[in-house]
């Protein structure tokens, strides 16, 4: 047995056997790189999907997890430390406006179950809308929100008993419901992730927010996958020009540290009482000086990089992948990228593998991209001629050349 089959096999016998997984042993990572025990290198574009938005092993965030080693790196919420308030303090400097407080745990599936808890304590109403394939996790309350039948079916029972899901992007059902019910929030990623890197129609955004308003229904952004610059700004709403009553980060916000944020205004977060939520581990001093080494680096300019590292992404894909005889759309905004393929994205993505590059999917037939901001062009060239012969080795064997 090679070394390689040990650690998999190792793996496969004591885990749970709830991932899909794919066929790598990620020993190590650099940058855009991941290096597998044979030396083996892949480009990634998965990134931990979506946590390592600066790439693996990025200097500044590891000297900020080294430093805080050797000071604390377990201090309970119930205490005070300065990395938590430090944090804290550059957290609020990248916030949309109004959104001045903070609940710190240790995903972005926590993240959601605060918000879901904040905005039925604080309205005072039971329903909450959310829509149709959104993804907000799988704890209970993330999964009562979440919409595909695949993860709810085992479920369905016990699941939050008032939630409607309506077409994202689709006004009349959602203003039928929120005139009609009491609707303590409605939960909207900006831009769907799981869902098929869906982006909302012009308009729909603004007139989301002008309802709620109305109706005094919270609108809570999940901004765990696009948020921190995946989209090219900080937050993807504010393509939209909307600003949210609360606001759920995740994934790359602790810099690789486990890490979930639930941000609102203050009259909504703080009807959650003493002990009405907690989180042993979260808002850890770990996580939060990772954090404030991300955030730092965010602010000096990688969101304008992912900005332009993107739109290279797109039109590169755009000029050699969407006229190939497998492909139907490549769509996104900033670095969250979908191509869309005429057939199930399995063996593409296998080949796209074995050609050494690492890419995500999401339903059946889109391979999603999800790259560090780091990458550079000449990564992005290589991935993509990867991305194309991929598919040419699909047709090869499907016999059609
Ligand atoms: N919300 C969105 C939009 C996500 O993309 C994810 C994870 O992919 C989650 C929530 C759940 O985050 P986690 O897997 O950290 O619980």
């Amino acid at each position: 047995m090679t070394e390689n089959d040990y650690f998999e096999k190792s793996e496969d016998r004591f885990l749970a056997g709830t991932y899909q997984k794919i066929p790598v042993l990620a020993a190590k990572g650099n940058g855009a790189w991941i290096q597998d025990l044979n030396g083996r290198e892949y480009l990634d574009f998965m990134s931990g999907y979506g946590v390592a938005i600066l790439g693996h092993s990025f200097p500044a965030i590891k000297e900020a997890i080294k430093k805080q080693l050797d000071e604390i790196y377990i201090t309970h919420g119930s205490m005070y430390s300065p990395a938590r308030a430090t944090f804290l303090k550059d957290l609020s400097g990248i916030l949309p406006h109004g959104l001045s407080r903070a609940f710190l745990s240790n995903s972005g599936a926590e993240a959601i179950e605060a918000a879901v808890k904040i905005a039925l304590k604080a309205t005072g109403r039971k329903k909450i809308i959310s829509m149709e394939n959104a993804y907000h996790g799988k704890t209970m309350a993330a999964l009562s929100i979440t919409h595909s039948s695949k993860y709810r079916k085992s479920f369905s029972e016990l699941l939050l008993p008032s939630v409607d899901f309506v077409k994202f992007g689709e006004i009349e059902t959602l203003e039928a419901l929120l005139k009609n019910e009491d609707v303590a929030a409605v939960f909207l990623e900006p831009v769907q992730g799981e869902g098929g890197i869906n982006l909302p129609p012009d308009g729909y955004m603004k007139a989301v927010r002008e309802l709620t308003e109305e109706y005094g229904t919270l609108l809570v952004m999940d901004e765990i996958q696009s948020g921190l610059g995946r989209t090219g700004k900080m937050w993807a709403h504010e393509h939209w020009g909307v600003t949210p009553d609360l606001m759920t980060i995740g994934k790359g916000i602790g810099g690789g540290i486990p890490m979930g944020v639930t941000v609102g205004k203050p009259e909504y977060v703080d009807s959650l009482k003493k002990g009405e939520q907690s989180s042993t581990t979260g808002g850890n001093p770990l996580a939060c000086a990772a954090g404030s080494a991300v955030i730092n680096e965010l602010r000096n300019g990688f969101v304008t990089v992912a900005e332009k590292t993107g739109k290279y992404i797109l039109s590169e894909m755009e000029d050699e992948l969407s006229t190939h005889r497998l492909v139907t759309d490549v769509r996104g905004i900033g670095m969250m990228i979908a191509l869309e393929l005429k057939i199930r994205f399995v063996p593409v993505l296998m080949n796209m593998i074995s050609g050494g590059l690492i890419t995500l999917y999401s339903g059946i037939s889109t391979i999603r991209l999800l790259p560090p901001y780091i990458v550079s062009l000449e990564e992005v060239d290589s991935a993509v001629s990867i991305m194309k012969h991929s598919l040419e080795k699909q047709l090869v064997a499907a016999g059609a050349r």
